[in-house]
């Protein structure tokens, strides 16, 4: 079945669109269930909450069963769940979720799964009150439902992505030698706010000079020099749905050891696009761009994974790594970004959100990735 069919309606069918994503995502999930001998499951990520009841507030735990999914949280939720996911049962916590579990599990025939992200602390809390329930852990069942997005899901992939292809190219628009880096990051989220993106889903990297050869460095008070490389990492959030970007530019002349690298990730991040399709594993394309950067001789110097899967979260499955299994399908947004880091010199990464097709990919994060050099 193809998964970017999600949403489409049967003539006489007016449910809202959402209502008919949700309701092939619980059909898939339970019959991933029932593959793993599970009759249900207890959902305690919140992303893996708002994919199969579209509720947003922080506080729940959903319980998938065989004819049902209950949502359970408490007052200050009840008119937002109402609202939200008016296709799960709501179940009001007065004072504890582990003390309607009984009653809740009591009919179901065969094992429970427990999502296995929950704490410590919070299982503790929980496991007392299953009694009798038989279950097991079982996690990573909706996540592996999450890698293939929908249409409904595609559309606000897309919205993000230009948006923050949008936020990046602003960059151009004004001075940053002299700035200080956090400022920079701080003017990028404004503009990708202003505009619609909900809070950034993560803090956003702006490294000057020889701060780039930190793949994490976080935006500091630092100013940004002339002549030097500008590694910039940022991302939006529009509807639930996230995207994430780099791109290297120049703040002026800058020497051929930097001119090299940044033309092998160029060419290795090229070349990765290129290859990536439905089919190909994850493994392999990391493989495409690793292969240029260590024929280019800096193979200890490109020390992360390609790419990850976009979603509801900014890094969810699958990875595009060397040690990932993964292969990818029709319907997977992953990012791209393969980078070099040289300890006092600087670094060059550059990163597109991509949705991964039969026959290639489209890049949801749509800007040049030739030298850009801003003043
Ligand atoms: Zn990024
Ligand atoms: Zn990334």
């Amino acid at each position: 079945m193809n998964a970017q069919n999600e949403g489409m309606s049967a003539p006489g069918d007016n449910r809202a669109p959402e209502v008919r994503a949700r309701e092939l995502r619980r059909a898939r999930l339970r019959s991933r269930l029932a593959d793993d001998g599970l009759a249900g499951l207890l959902v305690f990520d919140l992303h893996n909450i708002r994919y199969l009841t579209g509720f947003t507030g922080t506080t729940a735990v959903a319980a998938v069963l065989p004819d049902e999914v209950v949502l359970l949280t408490d007052f200050r939720y009840r008119l937002q769940a109402a609202e939200q996911a008016p296709d799960s049962r709501y179940l009001e916590v007065e004072q504890k979720v582990s003390s309607l579990l009984p009653e809740l599990l009591e009919g179901v025939d065969g094992p429970i799964g427990i999502e296995d992200g929950l704490s410590v602390a919070r299982w503790n809390a929980t496991k007392d009150s299953l009694g009798d329930i038989e279950y097991r852990f079982a996690g990573g069942h909706v996540e592996h439902l999450r890698r293939v997005k929908g249409s409904e899901e595609l559309e606000s992939l897309r919205r993000a992505g230009r948006l923050l292809a949008q936020t990046m190219g602003s960059l151009a628009e004004g001075p940053v030698v002299g700035w200080a880096e956090s400022q920079v990051a701080l003017a990028l989220e404004v503009y990708a706010r202003e505009r619609g993106s909900a809070a950034p889903p993560f803090d956003f990297i702006v490294a000057g000079g020889a701060r780039g050869a930190m793949p994490h460095a976080e935006a500091s008070a630092a100013p940004i020099e002339a002549d030097a490389l500008l590694v910039v990492d940022i991302g939006t959030a529009v509807e639930g749905y996230t995207s994430d970007m780099t791109r290297t530019f120049t703040t002026g002349r800058i020497n051929e050891e930097k001119k090299r690298i940044f033309d092998v990730v160029r060419e290795a991040q090229e070349k990765a696009r290129r290859a990536a399709r439905a089919g190909i594993t994850c493994r392999e394309l990391d493989a495409v761009a690793r292969d240029v950067i260590t024929e280019a001789g800096y193979a200890d110097y490109f020390g992360h994974g390609l790419g990850h899967g976009v979603g509801l979260e900014v890094h969810e499955a699958p990875r595009v790594s060397r040690l990932s299994e993964d292969v990818l399908e029709a319907g997977m947004v992953v990012t791209i970004e393969p980078g070099i880091y040289l300890p006092g010199v600087g670094g060059v990464r550059i990163e597109d959100t991509v949705l991964i097709q039969e026959d290639g990919i489209e890049i949801l994060t749509p800007l040049d990735h030739g030298w850009i050099r801003l003043s």
